[in-house]
């Protein structure tokens, strides 16, 4: 490769030979002489590895130019930095520090730091997540500012969580409040790079990769190969390890078999049933086929495939079984002829990263009274506040008693000013009476009828699930509770 250009960039790459930056210059003297374009020497810089110092201070002389060193930033990227280095992202985090510092914090209410927080920290690194593996302890400092906003502000020293941060990160349709996790968030990004590597044969990056980590033509990164270390690698890695989200991530793709040439017989995902190198492991040991392609496991006779498996030596009556049993799977599934080999994920021929968060989250328990909170009918700041009444988590004066903040004796009910009733959140919105002539009196304008429930979740669920038939009038309805709330 002699150069890459971006935009107004140019890199241009040559050996550190004296000969070689002498005929460069004249190059760009010549481009000038003809097209009244020069290159601003000033403003170029000059990176040189494996050179005395005498001999860079030469070229550096010759050319008028800065010297760089790595790491520098090319196109906000740190190139030559060890990123497995949690200190390598120092400057990620003090951004997303600075940025949430530069609002005005303490005036935000939780709606809209919630909105900062989801956006801030999940925006600015992704230059980043789509290319390096993000370090633990990163992912971790990077959560403890997000929590540390959301229930703070900007407000130095301790600060109090309402809700368990698990359930904050969750998708909103299970009761979160759909921040995110960091290291998932990662994970997808850097899986869309073995998407691309599947799918973009002819691109420059692709043949960079292969030449310098000697992949071979399979669909998926292999294992094998050369072990230079670098984002290549990390990505690589990322779904071969035995972390529990690489696992499940590995459930959801598969190779789709066509004619075979791409996809690896042992080593590859291309079975409902699993990764055949896991599901035989004796076998596996014993074939004399690892690493071959499927296209190369068999032959057609006709458009028919036969299947030939070839061992290391005579096989045991218990491993014969075994191939009975692989025979058995092997039968279903035959390449063909004029096919192309593809990736799927969940089954389907497209990859994003919503649907890798929607893949990793299936199965995950939801509830469906809570996520009604997010129905657009009010500001955030109020979908907020009842998103916490209805886990019960807002900061009344009966949870203060129990936090130990306040004293058994301080704990009577403001609104209807009675000392024996403590002001729980049932009582506060519901079963206080200032409280609940106001529901009364909203339902009874609207032409309903409702009774005492026995709590604000019990209220809020038979409240929303009024059938109406005209859909403004449900609407209003269903805003109504927002606007007492
Ligand atoms: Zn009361």
């Amino acid at each position: 490769m002699s150069h890459l250009q971006f935009a107004d960039d140019t890199l241009v790459f040559c050996e550190a030979e004296e000969q070689y930056v002498r005929s460069i210059k004249e190059l760009f003297l010549t481009f000038q002489a003809f097209s009244g374009l020069c290159v601003n020497y000033k403003k170029s810089g000059l990176l040189m590895l494996g050179k005395d110092e005498g001999w860079i201070l030469r070229i550096k002389r010759m050319l008028e130019c800065t010297r760089i060193q790595l790491p520098f930033n090319y196109l906000g990227i740190p190139l030559g930095a060890n990123m497995r280095k949690a200190a390598s992202w120092q400057s990620v985090l003090d951004k997303v520090q600075k940025r949430l510092k530069s609002w005005k914090c303490s005036s935000l209410f939780r709606g809209g730091r919630l909105t900062m927080i989801k956006s801030v920290p999940n925006s600015l690194p992704i230059y980043y997540l789509c290319l390096f593996k993000v370090p633990r302890k990163v992912a971790d400092d990077i959560i403890r500012i997000q929590r540390k906003f959301l229930w703070s502000g900007d407000k130095e020293g301790k600060f109090m969580p309402l809700v368990r941060w698990e359930l904050v990160m969750k998708q909103k349709n299970e009761g979160g409040l759909e921040v995110g996790d960091i290291a998932v968030k990662n994970i997808a990004l850097l899986l869309k790079w073995w998407w691309k590597y599947g799918t973009e044969d002819d691109q420059l990056w692709k043949k960079v990769v292969k030449s310098i980590y000697q992949e071979d033509n399979g669909l998926i990164p292999s294992k094998l190969g050369y072990k230079c270390p670098g984002p290549w690698l990390a990505i690589k890695n990322v779904v071969n390890n035995q972390q529990p989200l690489s696992m499940k991530t590995m459930q959801y793709l598969r190779l789709e078999l066509g004619n075979g040439e791409r996809i690896k017989f042992w080593e590859d995902p291309w079975l409902q049933e699993g990764i055949l190198k896991n599901l035989f492991p004796q076998l596996y040991v014993l074939s004399r086929q690892q690493n071959t392609i499927i296209a190369r496991m068999g032959w057609f006779e006709g458009r028919r495939w036969n299947w030939v498996l070839a061992w290391r030596r005579e096989l045991s009556q218990e491993e014969l079984k075994q191939v009975d049993e692989l025979n058995t799977i092997l039968q279903q599934h035959q390449p063909v002829i004029d096919g192309k080999d593809s990736m799927l994920w969940d089954a389907k021929k497209n990859y994003t990263i919503k649907a890798f968060q929607q893949a990793v989250n299936r199965g995950s328990v939801y509830d469906s009274v809570i996520c009604k909170a997010w129905m657009k009918l009010a500001p955030p700041k109020v979908e907020f506040f009842l998103w916490l009444a209805l886990l019960g988590k807002l900061n009344t004066k009966e949870m203060l008693w129990k936090k130990e903040i306040l004293q058994a004796n301080q704990l009577g009910c403001p609104l209807c000013s009675s000392q024996s009733e403590t002001e729980n959140l049932d009582h506060l919105l519901v079963h206080c009476p200032i409280s609940w002539s106001i529901w009364c009196t909203i339902a009874e304008d609207l032409g309903q009828v409702i009774t005492v429930p026995m709590n604000f979740r019990n209220h809020f669920q038979e409240w929303m699930s009024r059938q109406w038939r005209n859909i403004i009038m449900r609407k209003i309805w269903c805003s109504a509770f927002f606007a007492v709330a």
